[in-house]
């Protein structure tokens, strides 16, 4: 019987192939990259260990479900450790907020900033929730396939007021600006402008409140390995160095999937969790249904793109927290510039991961794995030669994260690497480079959004970053959830 086939094996593709395989739908996963996890990716360089990508792992219970669907325990393939504080959060000023789930030491640092917030606070986290249940919890891995389904949330959407931006809402609780900061960045996170996406994205805040925020044992990449064996251990099938060049249809349907190398599957049905403009404009561009399809999707706005710098030093920072955000001298104006302005600041804001601090096994003994990124323009807002751009901020930054967080960052250097928009073009097919896929905007959310399920081609079916609910590892697992319920239904003998 042929296998139904998953392009893609990031999170969403991963999380995707597991539902079917376990359902009992034979299925073939398809990766062009030599190791899976997408952005998840690993690099390992004289015994330092770099995650690519996630490092905030949130909403445990959704990958847990993909074990406990399959029969399996999650604890025999990967041990999630809670991290605390979920983030520390740190300004130029010198002030210092230790983001946790512990409501009293949230309202005690509150108070220091601003005592008239912490009932603000409480008001925030009222509302955070409740968009929470209804984005997240009811809608997030729901497909939006008719404008109907659009409609039928329309009243919740409305009462929550997602038109407003999440810092318009954050600012309506908190008046502190510090905090507002504080409480807003979290859209960043998955390519959203606080200043600009849908207010909804506040949930993010009462998700991590519910869940807390969690690290593989062994790093995101040993998620992706559990996640890998797992689909093997189902008798699903996984291909490396097997980077789909076109898909052929027979009438309206696919009905086989090309390799770059010569190869092809025929195949009942195919999902991508490759980028969506790459999925229609190459692909699928060949077929008017794909050619006009990437055309729609090239007139949406795209979420910026990232500078990631991993780096190996021969000292472990005690001093750093597992996750630091380092605010810098400006916010909105910086997060206007990454959005919409053709240059790269002067100025940055970074996030800087030290895994260390929760698994020492990440680098040699004694010594720290480290990584740190800069949210910059993707490469249609900002058309920049990252050859030339990509080692000058590598050695701005350095030198600020040495002024500011790491001292003598520079001499105890053994081994970095930089990973440019120009990487998340080539490397991963992104569209202008863009780390989150389309940008999410209220205009491109849920029916707004690139569908699970192609409307035109009835067997091609979308999971990842680009389709419903959208970028996250809670996102992409969500979307899986949505678009293995509609293949199953449609696969049903
Ligand atoms: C630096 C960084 C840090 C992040 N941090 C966090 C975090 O802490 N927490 C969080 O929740 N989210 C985080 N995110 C977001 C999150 O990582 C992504 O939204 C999510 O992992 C995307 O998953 P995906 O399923 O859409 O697939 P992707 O990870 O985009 O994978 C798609 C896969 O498809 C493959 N592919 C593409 N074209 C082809 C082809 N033609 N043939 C075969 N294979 C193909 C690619 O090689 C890739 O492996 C981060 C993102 C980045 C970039």
């Amino acid at each position: 019987m042929n296998r139904t086939i998953v392009i893609g094996a990031g999170f969403g593709g991963l999380a995707l192939a597991i539902r079917l395989q376990a359902a009992g739908v034979p299925t073939r996963l398809l990766e062009q990259r030599d190791k899976p996890g997408g952005r998840a990716y690993v690099y390992e360089d004289q015994g330092f260990k770099f995650d690519a990508g996630p490092t905030v792992i949130t909403d445990p219970s959704a990958i847990e479900e993909l074990f406990t669907l399959a029969g399996k325990r999650m604890a025999d393939y990967v041990d999630l450790m809670p991290v605390t504080p979920f983030y520390r959060l740190c300004w130029e000023s010198g002030r210092v907020f230790d983001y946790d789930n512990d409501q009293a030491s949230l309202e005690r640092q509150i108070q220091q900033f601003n005592p008239q917030d912490v009932v603000g606070y409480r008001r925030f986290l009222d509302y955070s929730r409740a968009v929470f249940k209804e984005g997240y919890l009811k809608l997030g891995a729901v497909p939006f396939l008719s404008f109907r389904d659009m409609l039928r949330a329309g009243p919740q959407l409305a009462r929550l007021q997602a038109w407003r931006s999440v810092y318009d809402v954050v600012s309506r609780f908190i008046k502190d600006d510090y905090l507002r900061q504080a409480f807003s960045f979290h859209s960043l996170l998955v390519g959203g402008n606080p200043f600009a996406t849908s207010s909804i994205y506040t949930l993010i805040h009462a998700l991590e409140r519910e869940w807390g925020v969690w690290f593989a044992r062994g790093g995101t990449g040993a998620l992706v390995q559990g996640l890998v064996r797992l689909f093997e251990d189902l008798g699903g099938e996984i291909a490396l160095n097997a980077k789909v060049s076109h898909m052929e249809t027979t009438g309206a349907r696919i009905s086989s999937v090309h390799l770059a190398d010569g190869r092809h599957f025929d195949t009942p049905a195919v999902a991508s969790n490759a980028d969506v403009v790459h999925t229609y404009g190459t692909l699928l561009g060949h077929l008017p249904a794909g050619a006009a399809r990437a055309g729609a999707l090239k007139r949406k706005r795209m979420s910026n793109s990232l500078f990631v710098l991993y780096f190996g030093l021969n000292k472990q920072h005690t001093q750093l927290a597992h996750h630091t955000v380092c605010f810098g001298p400006r916010y909105r104006e910086l997060i206007e510039d990454i959005f919409n302005r053709d240059t790269l600041s002067e100025d940055f804001s970074l996030y800087l991961h030290a895994p260390c601090v929760t698994d020492p096994s990440l680098a040699p003994p004694g010594c720290g794995s480290y990584y740190v990124l800069a949210p910059v323009p993707h490469l249609g807002t900002a058309d920049l030669d990252w050859t030339v751009e990509g080692p000058r901020l590598r050695d701005r930054i350095f030198a600020y994260l040495e002024q500011h967080y790491m001292p003598g960052l520079r001499e105890q250097l053994v081994t970095h690497r930089m990973f440019t928009p120009f990487d998340f073009r080539d490397e991963l097919g992104a569209h202008l480079g863009s780390a989150f896929s389309i940008e999410p905007l209220l205009t491109q959310s849920a029916w707004f959004r690139p569908h699970n399920r192609d409307d035109r081609i009835p067997n091609l079916y979308l999971v990842g970053a680009g389709t419903h609910p959208g970028a996250g590892v809670p996102g992409v697992i969500g979307s899986a959830k949505a678009t293995a319920g509609l293949m199953l239904e449609d696969l049903a003998p």
